[in-house]
């Protein structure tokens, strides 16, 4: 699986395996090189985050996939990775498959409606693979990873990303859930990651207890950061937490941080609301 061919917008990036991804033209801080566009299959296809809409990036999936395109997958319903569904579905009558609910908390692709809902476990029969949903929570709450079961590869979307830390903003993104989504990928049989953003991931299992574990250790910078004052704001605590990070990042940080402090306060370690937390 290995796969280490520079990201370039619109370009099909070949995979070993049956997964091809064609980055979307969308780079930024939030979404590395693009959105990853996977395309998998040989006869029949399926193709997981179509991506934002962009006539540039829709052009580049039909010339991939084409009349051959019978499912569109979504991760989630965040605006770079499934908006681009509409104009694919039109084009190329495909079916469009997806968690059902889109969390109203003005981040999301309201407009999403999927031909099939899915639910953890359910398998999508493509005839030649199957593709199997893994409902994983956390950084959106209708976030699910499709298992290519005969490559044992897992499409992440944003659950796992190569490159950069996943954001988790609340209310929708949940810290907590997050970490039980992780865990969850442990009891699962991985040759490889195939992340939204950034390179195929492998030792999957290794990344995923190195995701938990730069999780807790956060986690343990938020407990100590309130040394510096008690309570404290999350102005305050943010430069101690996040020390190790570009200062540009900061506001995006601040997001996680809240969901770092959510969890704390359902673990009883902290209280407070607002703009006053106060570590018990
Ligand atoms: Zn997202």
């Amino acid at each position: 699986m290995a796969q280490r061919e520079e990201i370039v917008p619109g370009k099909v990036v070949p995979l070993d395996g049956f997964g091809r991804p064609i980055p979307a033209p969308n780079p930024g801080m939030m979404t590395g090189p693009g959105t990853n566009t996977y395309i998998i299959g040989t006869g029949r296809l399926a193709l997981i985050d179509p991506g934002p809409e962009s006539a540039l990036h829709l052009s580049a999936m039909l010339e991939a996939a084409g009349k051959q395109l019978k499912w569109i997958l979504c991760t989630h319903t965040h605006p770079d990775h499934s908006p681009g569904a509409r104009a694919l579905k039109a084009e190329t009558g495909a079916q469009v498959l997806g968690f059902g609910a889109v969390p109203d908390d003005g981040r999301q692709d309201a407009a999403f409606a999927p031909d099939r809902a899915l639910r953890e476990g359910e398998i999508v029969d493509c005839g030649a693979f199957r593709l199997r949903a893994v409902h994983t929570p956390g950084h959106a709450s209708n976030h699910l990873c499709y298992l290519l079961e005969q490559e044992k590869l897992l499409f992440t979307g944003d659950h796992i990303m190569q490159g950069s830390t996943v954001v988790i903003s609340p209310p929708d993104g949940d810290m907590a859930v997050y970490l039980e989504s992780l865990e969850r990928l442990l009891a699962l049989d991985l040759v490889a990651l195939a992340p939204g953003h950034g390179h195929v991931i492998e030792k999957p299992h290794d990344e995923v207890r190195r995701l938990i574990a730069h999780r807790l250790k956060r986690e343990k910078k938020v407990i100590d950061a309130f040394e510096h004052g008690n309570p404290a704001t999350l102005d305050e605590l943010l430069p101690f937490v996040y020390d190790d990070v570009p200062r540009q990042v900061h506001a995006v940080a601040r997001r996680s941080l809240y969901a770092h402090i959510i969890k704390l306060q359902r673990d009883g370690r902290v209280t407070g609301e607002g703009d006053g937390w106060r570590l018990r």
